[in-house]
């Protein structure tokens, strides 16, 4: 019987952020898991993993599982946690070789102190376990930042073709199908990879948008046509300062490697000529506000630079203060992390009136705490079902939550940072969408997935925060330079 082995380890790293990620990180809700825990969790989850053991269930091969591991975006993950999860990884896949092939679902743009490129380690690492004939096939995340490292010890690294990430299932049914073929001797996959000089903010780095969306069909016609394997264009993670930040094009061709170098080429020039797509600017809070007002409703402010799924604190109050000053009435918040506000709302509990300072208590990068004085509308523990594409049947914990009524804004204080991706955020604590005027997320492109169908106007705001999309607010010190939109080239 042939057999599998599938780990990883999976985490987008925000070198800015001052929230340094610990081994605990990993291990809180069911993400840190190994052997035969991992295989039964994960057949009931569609992410990559769980495609790989449904695949293998069909074709009749065994799939054992190391190390899986994921944790929320965050800043850079401490040496000692890193290598401990590491060795665990390489023990766990150790204890089941012989394997026909071991497949990963790893992130591509995860940073830990003294590795850059921890993806590109890991691979390395498992390829010198495994030795050269056995197959490699990772999928990775839109947002990885791929390196050579990456590509010269993995044999095909498959990325997700969409933002918001609604294909992580599919693109692990689709490392499972390469792996298959390659089994089989029925394909020999080689891969080149093309980096453009381009650094882009999520925002602009859509799947439902150009340039990123014309690259992506370019590369459905190519398969079709039967003239690579896979291919993926990765729009990059711009806030892990690390030398391969950026646009990232990998072609994988059936044993034709100058073919994959001359397509991953084509985009990368394509992708050069629409570079000014990707620097664009967006309107900061009171103007942002200003335009809410004047179109048409529900509007939904996405405050693109406090995400928290870009390892922002979420804790930024400025869209908050800028909806205060204009006295708009029917507008909800979700969220804005704040621990202390939290608990100080639990211990007064519901019905209670209560003074605080909102917000902008984890660094300097997101403004000043806002002090308000508001009504004590709803406690609870946070947990909610998802129910948009992202997050359906899923449960989700976003901590203790306080609804708090400030004048006729309903802001949502959530103990933990939370991405609000899912329409339940909201429903949850009593807060329906739909009867906003003005709905503020913290979130860059994921949100679109759920509540694009559900709002009339998106406008994308600029405030303070960690996922900057004016870029030039970011501090590099490590990125390959020169790079557009940084340096005049
Ligand atoms: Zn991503």
């Amino acid at each position: 019987m042939s057999r599998w082995i599938m780990g990883g380890i999976v985490h987008e790293t925000n070198t800015s952020s001052t929230l340094h990620t610990r081994l605990a990180d990993f291990s809180r809700d069911d993400q840190l898991l190994t052997g035969h825990e991992a295989v039964e969790y994960h057949a009931q989850v569609r992410n990559p993993w769980g495609a790989f053991i449904h695949v293998g269930r069909k074709e009749g091969i065994e799939v054992r599982s190391s190390l899986t591991a994921m944790a929320a975006p965050s800043g850079l993950i401490c040496k000692e946690d890193y290598r401990n999860l590491r060795q665990r990884l390489l023990d766990g896949i150790s204890a089941h070789l012989p394997a026909h092939g071991i497949l990963l679902w790893l992130h591509g743009a995860m940073v830990a102190q003294d590795f850059p490129d921890a993806d590109g380690d890991l691979l390395q690492a498992i390829r010198a376990l495994v030795g050269s004939n056995t197959p490699i096939i990772a999928v990775l995340d839109y947002h990885g930042n791929i390196s050579d490292e990456m590509i010269d010890h993995s044999t095909a690294l498959v990325g997700y073709n969409t933002y918001p990430h609604v294909d992580e299932y599919e693109s692990g049914l689709e490392a499972a199908r390469i792996m298959l073929l390659t089994n089989r001797r029925q394909v020999h996959p080689v891969q080149a990879l093309a980096k453009p000089p381009i650094i882009a903010p999520g925002v602009f780095a859509r799947s439902g948008d150009s340039p990123m969306q014309s690259m992506h069909r370019q590369i459905a016609q190519w398969k079709q046509d039967n003239k690579i394997i896979n291919g993926s264009a990765f729009g990059g993670f711009p806030y892990a300062d690390v030398y391969e930040a950026g646009l990232s094009l990998v072609i994988v061709t059936d044993n034709d490697r100058p073919l994959a170098h001359q397509l991953a080429g084509e985009l990368c020039n394509y992708a050069w000529q629409q570079r000014q797509s990707f620097a664009r600017r967006l309107p900061p809070p009171a103007e942002a506000v200003t335009k809410a007002l004047a179109a048409p409703s529900p509007v939904l402010l996405a405050d693109v630079a406090d995400n928290p799924g870009a390892g922002a604190s979420g804790d930024s109050a400025a869209i908050l203060k800028a909806l205060l000053e204009r006295g708009v009435s029917k507008a909800a918040i979700g969220t804005i992390c704040d621990q202390e506000a939290v608990f100080a709302c639990h211990a007064q509990g519901i019905g209670k009136t209560i003074r605080l300072d909102i917000g902008g208590k984890t660094d300097p990068y997101h403004g000043p705490p806002l002090p308000v004085e508001g009504y004590i509308r709803l406690l609870s523990d946070g947990r909610y079902v998802g129910e948009g594409p992202m997050r359906k049947g899923r449960l989700a914990r976003m901590g203790k939550t306080a609804v708090l009524e400030v004048g006729d804004i309903s802001v949502l204080l959530t103990e933990r940072r939370v991405q609000a991706t899912d329409p339940q955020v909201f429903r949850s604590q009593g807060i329906e969408p739909l009867h906003q005027r003005v709905l503020v997320v913290k979130s860059t492109v994921h949100y679109r997935a759920a509540f694009e169908p559900l709002v009339q106007t998106i406008i994308e705001v600029h405030g303070p925060g960690l996922a900057d999309p004016n870029l030039q607010n970011t501090t590099y010190k490590c990125l390959r330079r020169p790079i557009f939109p940084l340096d005049p080239i």
